[in-house]
């Protein structure tokens, strides 16, 4: 579905990401892992087509075998990404149901894709936005602005989500809560990449990890070998 080869990106003279080369098969849940500034947010922006305000990149980067390299982020997301940023980029003034339905609701990844999920079925898989949707978007707490984020981005019919942490800072509760869902996100047709630092979680969540440092892919694991070395790989990310 996604195939990455030779990527590298740059900010400024500084090198962030260095001849990577990755793939992400469709039904899979696939995890980026990685020390703080070992270069996974910068993935995620090279492969969303955000990294040209930063720098340079140089690589490519197709998408169901078409090369989406030059394409800016609005036509990759047509062409089926969807972006969930660290930031969580919420509108803070408006609403939680203006923050779902501000977005025009369109099949992202054309007639193959899952369907983009009406507000019916967001309030459904996510009570608590229905409880709070005439609150601003910035009164939410950080699991429901994450949920979200997450919501919004499944509206657009996305056929890969792009997850930029979606656990992070999160109560133990929320982060279980947001496994499930990326496993049901996944059973409806939508193939996922995340960053994660949680290795734990992502042990339980993903069928396959990446293990970037200092720019580079160093491992490629599968999901027996990340639990029988989850403690190894706490220690070397220093958590
Ligand atoms: P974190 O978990 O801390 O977000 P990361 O693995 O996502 O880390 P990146 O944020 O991609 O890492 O950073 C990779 C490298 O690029 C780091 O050395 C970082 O300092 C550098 N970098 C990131 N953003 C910028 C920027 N806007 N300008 C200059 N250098 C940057």
């Amino acid at each position: 579905m996604l195939r990455v080869d030779g990527l590298s990106a740059w900010y400024g003279e500084a090198q962030a990401l260095r001849e990577v080369s990755m793939r992400v098969d469709e039904g899979e849940i696939v995890t980026l892992v990685g020390r703080n500034g070992a270069g996974k947010t910068t993935l995620l922006r090279c492969l969303m087509g955000l990294h040209g305000a930063y720098g340079r990149t140089a690589g490519t980067i197709s998408l169901f075998d078409e090369d989406i390299t030059g394409l800016a982020p609005h036509a990759r997301a047509r062409g089926g990404l969807g972006y969930v940023p660290d930031d969580r980029g919420i509108y803070a003034t408006l609403s939680v149901e203006e923050n779902l339905t501000l977005a025009p609701v369109r099949k992202a990844g054309g007639a193959a894709g899952p369907e983009p999920w009406s507000l019916e079925r967001v309030y459904e898989t996510f009570p608590h936005l229905k409880e709070r949707r005439r609150s601003p978007g910035t009164t939410l707490s950080g699991g429901e602005q994450q949920m979200l984020v997450l919501a919004r981005v499944l509206r657009t019919g996305a056929r890969l989500l792009l997850c930029d942490e979606p656990t992070e800072g999160l109560s133990p509760l929320f982060v279980q809560r947001i496994g499930e869902i990326l496993r049901e996100v996944r059973a409806a047709g939508t193939t996922v990449l995340l960053v994660e630092q949680n290795v734990h979680f992502a042990a339980t969540v993903a069928d396959r990890h990446y293990l970037l440092a200092e720019g580079r892919i160093v491992e490629s694991l599968d999901r027996d070998q990340v639990r029988e070395r989850e403690h190894q790989l706490l220690e070397y990310l220093g958590i």
